[in-house]
């Protein structure tokens, strides 16, 4: 199920969030604040803080930075420390000060019956989790304390990870992890048995609804985006005591993608924000061979277009990141020397190739072919093909002239220009209008326009672009009265501006004759005595 929620938030919900005192807010997210007379201070999220900076005034329920300009209001605060967009904060507010988000929608009256039936989830989740916790802290959590300790799950990572112990009921038996959604709310729990008999399902979770949709869910993301975008990398793995473990041992940027499952792709676009390397330590056996591979059906077309770098750390035969740390494996340098998934992918057909079974060969062949088409950069691409030829041609000769036929037979690379002349900021703007335009208007043009996104320079055009990123993670789909939705609660500006990109008297037509001007003038700088 695909949750619609922070798209055309109401201005009565985002008016009940601003009027809470944002030292509330502040407070409901366990922020020490320090008072000072009639003020608050804390720790500045918008700059490296050490030493309280932030002011926090409740009377213009505003903060402020002396220390290096920052500051807003409280949903500005959240954005900032949890690196969440703006719906997301609403939501993430809400959801810890009971208040139902409604939603601009075609039909208010099943966007409301979402909104109340959310809230009454959130608040079913939080009580159970309040009596798991109380469980695990009292004299009938002994047995659970005990077992978490002898898995080597010391009280610090207990706390941190908030895991409790069910007596009885859904989860009778089991310890409980709840798993927080990306905003950081928590959803529902996987409950792992502790008792190791014969009856099935060492883990059990909760399950789906309209709160809980595991495929969507990645397991400690809302811990590990700040560590992620001060790591540069986020490493994927398939457990919850992955991840505990190896936050244990100081490694912080971990998601577990729970399960052999992929990843979702809204999740992997929300990291990707962050960091753009990714480093894939799924378990030493057939499972985690599967897991990869699940990986990059999701995540490899992004890896070819030179979006993101994805690592494979193949871990040895028949253990997994916990197991590797218990038993002393070093782990970091398993992390630090993964080769790229391309290499392991190569790797792993060049393995099984068979020059007997012409077949089987072929086979290979064409795949490693149309994963050597996909790649995006000329130098990579030749590095793959010389490569691959030396596995698959009997000698060195036959090798190079295998290299010469793949090269002639596969599409040339549009090669974009890097170094041209700068463009008069004019120029640059209509460009990055007609970007937008066609991003919004031609779907088939996204695929190709977006990695040209990030090159955008005008404030009210990444504005646009960052909504449009929002919008798509949340909805799938981008239409144009959603848009506007969104662009009538920002400044009067930038509405003025923008209306005519997403509402255009013009009509927008696909023409491949764009992409080619658009990256010389987006690729290059601006002249700016024009
Ligand atoms: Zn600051």
């Amino acid at each position: 199920m695909r949750s619609n929620q922070g798209v055309g938030i109401k201005e009565s919900t985002i008016e009940k969030v601003r009027s809470l005192p944002i030292s509330e807010v502040l407070l409901g997210e366990e922020v020490e604040l320090k008072r000072i007379g009639r003020e608050y201070v804390t720790l500045c999220p918008w700059h490296a803080d050490s030493n309280p900076s932030l002011t926090i005034n409740d009377e213009k329920n505003i903060c402020f930075c002396f220390a290096c300009g920052g500051g807003n209001d409280a949903i500005a605060f959240i954005q900032q420390k949890f690196s969440l967009g703006f719906s997301d904060a609403i939501q993430r507010i809400a959801d810890r000060h009971g208040i139902v988000v409604e939603h601009d929608n075609l039909d208010p009256e099943e966007a409301l019956r979402l909104a109340v039936e959310r809230r009454r989830l959130v608040g079913s989740v939080a009580a159970s989790h309040a009596s798991y916790r109380a469980a695990i802290r009292s004299d009938i959590g002994l047995g659970a304390r005990q077992w978490l300790l002898a898995r080597g799950i010391g009280p610090e990572a207990s706390r941190e990870f908030e895991l409790g112990w069910a007596a009885s009921g859904y989860f009778a038996g089991r310890v409980t992890v709840p798993i927080h959604d990306h905003r950081g709310t928590i959803v529902g729990f996987t409950g792992r048995r502790i008792i190791d008999d014969d009856t099935p399902q060492k883990y059990k979770n909760s399950s789906s609804n309209q709160l809980f949709d595991k495929g969507s869910l990645m397991f400690n993301e809302h811990r590990a985006v700040e560590p992620s975008r001060v790591a540069g990398s986020v490493i994927f793995v398939e457990g919850h005591l992955d991840v505990i473990s190896m936050w244990q041992h100081g490694i912080r940027n971990v998601v577990a993608t729970q399960g052999t499952a992929g990843p979702p792709i809204e999740g992997i676009r929300r990291l990707m924000r962050r960091c753009r390397r990714f480093v894939l330590c799924y378990d030493g056996d057939d499972g985690g061979n599967t897991a990869v591979e699940a990986f990059i059906k999701v995540a490899g077309p992004l890896a070819c277009q030179g979006e993101l770098t994805i690592t494979v750390a193949q871990l040895p035969q028949g253990t997994d990141p916990d197991s590797c740390i218990r038993e002393g494996i070093d782990l970091y340098s398993i992390i630090e020397n993964a080769p790229q998934w391309l290499d392991w992918q190569i790797d792993c057909w060049l393995r099984s190739v068979d020059r007997s079974d012409t077949h089987h060969f072929s086979k290979v062949e064409a795949a490693i072919r149309q994963l050597v088409e996909s790649i995006r950069s000329p130098a990579l691409r030749q590095f793959y093909i010389d490569k691959a030829a030396k596995v698959l041609a009997e000698d060195a000769k036959s090798a190079a002239k295998l290299a010469v036929n793949w090269n002639k037979s596969l599409p040339r690379i549009n090669q974009i220009q890097r170094w041209s002349r700068p463009v008069p900021a004019w120029v640059r703007h209509q460009v990055e209008r007609r970007v937008l335009r066609s991003y919004i208007h031609c779907p088939a043009m996204r695929d190709r326009l977006r990695p040209l996104m990030q090159h955008l320079d005008g404030p009210s055009h990444i504005w646009l672009w960052n909504r449009l990123v929002e919008l798509e993670e949340h909805m799938g789909l981008l239409q144009p009265d959603v848009i506007m939705a969104v662009l009538a609660v920002c400044e009067p500006h930038y509405t003025r501006t923008l209306r005519s990109i997403v509402v255009p008297t013009i009509k927008v037509i696909e023409e491949d004759g764009i992409m080619d001007h658009a990256e010389k003038v987006l690729l290059s700088s601006i002249k700016t005595n024009d």
